[in-house]
């Protein structure tokens, strides 16, 4: 717990990307590394993926959370990974009630998908930090995930890192495997979301669907982009952001930021 002296934790954003990010020897992995070396060490997680979307908002409640990988088509070695981080139960109640009034549900079943351990492994190998995860509800337009964030910026002072795991630009049908080359309209709108959120402009983030003609083929499905609102939610007055892993590859984002570091 915060006396009331030390700086708030971070809360980064990572893209994400291709789950072998998780085990490959690459520049997205060594930048994750560096990324936790950059930030004080938190006492837990409380991870926010695009790959948990529910009706309604839930919890992880576990105490033991299961590494889930939900992808298919990789090879054999992605399967083996295991991130066998602790669970916080008692981090997934606080989480609630400072949710509140909104209902969040734990799930004391659900584990951690590749969103967060695939990156958390590449910050804190050793998986010896307590992670939660919070989904996202599909229920809710984005002004109202970005309000509800909001509500977690306590946590910052209790030690927890606050991790949104998406993509800024995430269009798979258009990604192309054999050319990482990145193409002119995911650079266009990856940099304009970055001067917006440089600048502190996120209601623009918010209705992000307007952005452009290129919104459509970067957003093309939302739940890569709602966890970057969560966390730029919990940017503070004089509170300034850091971009890390800043590449468009194809038509995805790798770029990460960390707000408040
Ligand atoms: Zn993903």
């Amino acid at each position: 717990m915060s006396d009331g002296r030390t700086k708030p934790m971070p809360a980064v954003f990572v893209g994400h990307g291709n789950p072998m990010n998780a085990i490959e020897n690459n520049e997205f992995h060594h930048g994750w590394q560096q990324l936790s070396g950059r930030i004080p060490r938190p006492e837990s997680v409380l991870c926010i993926s695009a790959h948990w979307e529910t009706q309604g908002l839930f919890v992880t409640g576990s105490d033991e959370p299961e590494t889930i990988h939900d992808f298919y088509g990789f090879p054999k070695s992605l399967y083996e990974v295991r991130y066998p981080a602790p669970g916080s139960p008692s981090l997934a109640h606080r989480t609630a009630a400072l949710l509140a009034p909104e209902k969040v549900d734990l799930d004391s079943r659900r584990g951690l998908d590749h969103g967060a351990w695939g990156v958390l492994v590449a910050m804190y190998p050793r998986a010896d930090i307590p992670v939660v995860q919070l989904s996202l509800d599909t229920a809710q337009p984005a002004n109202i995930h970005y309000e509800v964030a909001k509500r977690l910026a306590p946590l910052r002072d209790e030690g927890v890192l606050i991790l949104g795991s998406g993509n800024i630009v995430h269009n798979l049908k258009l990604f192309d495997f054999h050319n990482d080359e990145p193409v002119a309209w995911a650079v266009e709108f990856n940099e304009q979301v970055k001067e917006l959120a440089r600048t502190r402009r996120h209601e623009k983030l918010i209705h992000y669907e307007v952005l452009g003609a290129d919104a459509k083929l970067a957003v093309p499905t939302r739940e890569h982009f709602l966890p970057l609102l969560s966390v730029l939610a919990l940017q503070r007055e004089h509170e300034s952001i850091q971009f890390h892993t800043d590449k468009v590859n194809s038509s995805i984002s790798m770029t990460s930021l960390v707000v408040g570091g």
